[in-house]
């Protein structure tokens, strides 16, 4: 971790604070080091301690960033101010720096329904005509095509390699499969190839400004609440272990 990093931790999980990730990330890209990046919210916090797998992930990740709203709001409870980072922007600012100049950094786009994948390539490929976007495969392949898509990322090497499986599918996989491309940086990204090939839409600034993305996802998603009973129980938790300071 560079010098600018900060080791915190929200409920027993690390997240790691610093003023510039794009800088850190660009300069791991360079150097050919492995690194996964997990972007950490409050559902992911709750899930984690039900699902051992996945607190192992966050606990291995070398880069673990405030992506919700709610570990803002625990980091404030306990007098920490920070600046949420969702996950979607990591990733955008981390492509327009690489496509700023041609690179040598192939990349990969994995996830999402068949098509999302490549039309979201097709979109940023558009957009920044430098980025050397190597390969895309959506995220249902049955367990044959899973094998054929390790044995393409071992002869790719992309350097990067974006995964939009959701949570926690998306870390449990690159946490098993790392070792195929060992100098790429990993990202988990959800469902980031639905915004950038315009299936879906994100939530307007105001709301995100107002740490209430979660509503809109809610709204166009209704399914959702189940998975979103997490977060009253995550407020809970970081209230109690506020109070006892834990
Ligand atoms: N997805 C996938 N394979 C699966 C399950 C889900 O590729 O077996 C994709 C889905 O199409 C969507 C993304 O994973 O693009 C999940 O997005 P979501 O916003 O739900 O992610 P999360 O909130 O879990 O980060």
């Amino acid at each position: 971790m560079s010098e600018a990093a900060l080791l915190d931790s929200v409920l027993g999980l690390p997240v790691h604070l610093m003023d510039d990730y794009i800088s850190w990330l660009r300069s791991r890209l360079k150097q050919e080091i492995g690194t996964h990046v997990i972007t950490l919210n409050a559902e992911m916090t709750i899930q984690a301690e039900q699902h051992t797998a996945l607190a192992q992930a966050i606990q291995q990740a070398e880069l673990v960033i405030p992506d919700g709203a709610g570990i803002v709001l625990y980091m404030l409870l306990r007098g920490k101010r920070i600046q949420r980072c969702p996950g979607i922007e990591l990733a955008e600012l981390l492509l327009e720096s690489i496509g700023q100049t041609p690179t040598p950094y192939p990349i990969f786009f994995y996830g999402g329904a068949p098509g999302v994948a490549a039309q979201a390539a097709k979109n940023w490929q558009q957009q920044s005509p430098h980025l050397q976007i190597a390969g895309t495969e959506h995220g249902y392949l049955s367990a044959t095509e899973v094998e054929r898509l390790k044995q393409t990322l071992q002869k790719l090497q992309p350097r990067l390699i974006l995964v939009g499986l959701g949570v926690p599918r998306q870390e449990l996989w690159i946490a098993q499969n790392r070792y195929l491309c060992p100098q790429a940086t990993w990202i988990g990204v959800g469902g980031s190839f639905d915004i950038w090939a315009g299936t879906k839409s994100r939530a307007p600034a105001w709301l995100g400004n107002n740490h209430l993305e979660w509503l809109y996802r809610l709204y166009q998603e209704p399914w959702r609440w189940r998975r979103m009973s997490a977060l009253p129980k995550f407020a809970g938790k970081a209230l109690v272990s506020r109070l006892t300071q834990t």
